[in-house]
């Protein structure tokens, strides 16, 4: 759609001359500036100010952030350097040079990069005591001495800077808010001027959350550089433990039939050995989901207080636990799928059509045993209830389930029948090593096999489990956690009476 563009319209130019406050000379070259971009929807000069706002800069950000104020009824005037040639702006807006600009509005957006900031230094005058909103980002962490609010305020110390929105992207603002793009931080000096802004993020349904002082916007300017800062960790590990048990069980399987036997079976890397080293490690991210918790209550019964803090390595396992059990969750999913492809595998296919046709030429049959096919659908039944309870722990860790959710309910899933999973992935795995714990052949050079090292963890978390809950352990957490502490009833006698009748 061809867009018209009204250059010098007379409200436009009544709008201009208002609001610049400027010198003859002046408003005669800052009125060949002025240009609208509808006659209808203009920045209307009657609106108050707090109603009318200003964004320096006609790019990606200053675009979007302008079509959403102009949605949420604010007037908007754009700032650009070029306002004649500014053709992708929100219908509705108006485009003035930065001076005129800067006088239409108290509040200004500086959707310009950092590097053109001296562009300011000029304006120094007519920003004096407007709240400039500094929106900017970095590519890099440190990537300039101070941090670009800072650098903004030393440019117009006449100004409020306040920094904030730039933790949305344009997309996310031309889309509007979701859940995941609602939140966003503020922080500045001026504690009216934060006032201002956080009214218009009100205004625009998003939240505002006001993180201190100017000092904080380093801080604002690294999150958007941060990739999935809680996965990390979970990420780290999970990539340690398959690659370390992937070499090992190559070793075992592979390389030792190929060192004592001369047999080549390395086609089983791609299924067999990707279907064991799949389960080892989901259930041993499992354990490492369930050891922190575990590992918190010990520590509270050793201190006999809930009100010391944990050390900083056992808060920071414990804030990726979610992280940890979606991980483990997708390496049980692998090993299902793995599991389910094996009878139309070739070799497989290939070892059952042999292993009957021998049977045939050699006139023999077998004899169906009970046991065997106890054990194995015992083993493939509880794998089965394993995964099941698994894929529920997975859909209640959605944030959108989990609001749903009181936190009894929420604690009851991830706790009990966390552990119930736990104790089902781990049962699922004794069930297959069944009577190879005891064969000395399992041990090929001297080595467990990798089911066996992965059952440790595992049988380490549930003991400790069945310890906390026996009745004597059980009471005395759940008078720690609810606020008692040991050696308060000597300080205080009226402390002593038990808070568990
Ligand atoms: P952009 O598309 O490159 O637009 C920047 C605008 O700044 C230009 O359109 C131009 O507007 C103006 N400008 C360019 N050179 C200038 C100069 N020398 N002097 C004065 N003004 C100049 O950038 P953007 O993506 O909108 O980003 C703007 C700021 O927002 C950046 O600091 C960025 O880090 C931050 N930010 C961006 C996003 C995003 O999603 N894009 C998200 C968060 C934060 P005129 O031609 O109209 O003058």
């Amino acid at each position: 759609m061809q867009r018209t563009f009204h250059c010098r319209s007379s409200t436009a130019e009544v709008f201009a001359c208002l609001c610049s406050g400027m010198t003859g000379q002046e408003r005669s070259e800052e009125k060949s500036e002025c240009v609208s971009l509808s006659p209808m929807m203009e920045a209307d000069p009657a609106l108050p100010e707090s109603e009318r706002v200003c964004v320096f800069g006609t790019g990606d950000l200053g675009h979007s952030l302008g079509l959403r104020l102009l949605q949420a009824g604010y007037g908007v005037v754009f700032g650009s350097r070029r306002p004649h040639s500014s053709s992708r702006l929100p219908h509705g807006a108006q485009v003035l040079g930065h001076a005129a600009a800067a006088q239409s509005a108290h509040l200004i957006f500086i959707a310009v990069q950092r590097e053109h900031y001296d562009f300011l230094v000029p304006l120094a005058n007519q920003l004096k005591g407007k709240v400039l909103v500094d929106l900017s980002n970095n590519l890099r962490k440190n990537q300039y001495p101070e941090a670009n609010a800072e650098y903004l305020q030393s440019l117009v110390p006449g100004a409020e800077v306040v920094k904030g929105f730039n933790t949305l992207s344009a997309w996310s603002l031309q889309n509007g808010p979701s859940d995941a793009n609602r939140q966003v931080y503020i922080c500045g000096e001026s504690a009216e001027a934060k006032e201002a802004v956080i009214a218009v993020a009100t205004k625009l349904g998003l939240s505002a959350l006001d993180r201190g002082s100017i000092s904080v916007a380093r801080e604002l300017e690294d999150f958007p550089l941060q990739l999935f800062p809680q996965w990390r960790l979970p990420l780290r590990i999970a990539i340690g433990l398959s690659a370390a048990f992937f070499f090992y069980l190559l070793i075992r399987y592979v390389i030792y039939a190929y060192v004592t036997q001369g047999k080549d079976i390395s086609f089983r890397i791609m299924v067999s050995l990707a279907n064991q080293v799949c389960p080892i490690v989901s259930l041993i991210m499992l354990s490492l989901c369930y050891l922190p918790g575990v590992l918190a209550s010990f520590l509270q019964l050793y201190r006999g207080t809930k009100y010391r803090r944990f050390p900083n390595w056992l808060d920071r396992w414990m804030l990726c636990r979610k992280q940890l059990g979606l991980l483990s969750l997708g390496f049980a999913f692998l090993h299902v799928l793995y599991t389910l492809i094996i009878p139309i595998r070739y070799s497989v296919m290939f070892w059952v059509t042999e292993h009957t046709v021998s049977l045939i030429r050699e006139n023999r049959t077998t004899m169906f045993d009970t046991t065997t096919a106890w054990h194995d659908d015992s083993y493939l039944s509880l794998g089965i209830l394993g995964f099941g309870l698994y894929v529920l722990l997975g859909i209640t860790s959605l944030p959108s389930v989990i609001n749903s959710l009181s936190w009894r309910e929420f604690s009851f899933v991830q706790s009990k029948l966390g552990h119930l999973t736990l104790l089902l992935c781990t049962a699922h795995t004794y069930l297959y090593g069944w009577n190879r714990f005891l064969s000395s052949s399992t041990y090929k050079w001297y080595t467990p096999p990798g089911y066996m090292l992965c059952l440790v963890l595992p049988s380490v978390v549930l003991l400790l489990k069945l310890l906390l809950i026996t009745p004597c352990v059980d009471r005395t957490i759940t008078r720690i956690r609810q606020g008692w502490e040991r050696g308060a009833d000597q300080r205080n006698p009226k402390d002593s009476q038990p808070l568990i009748p």
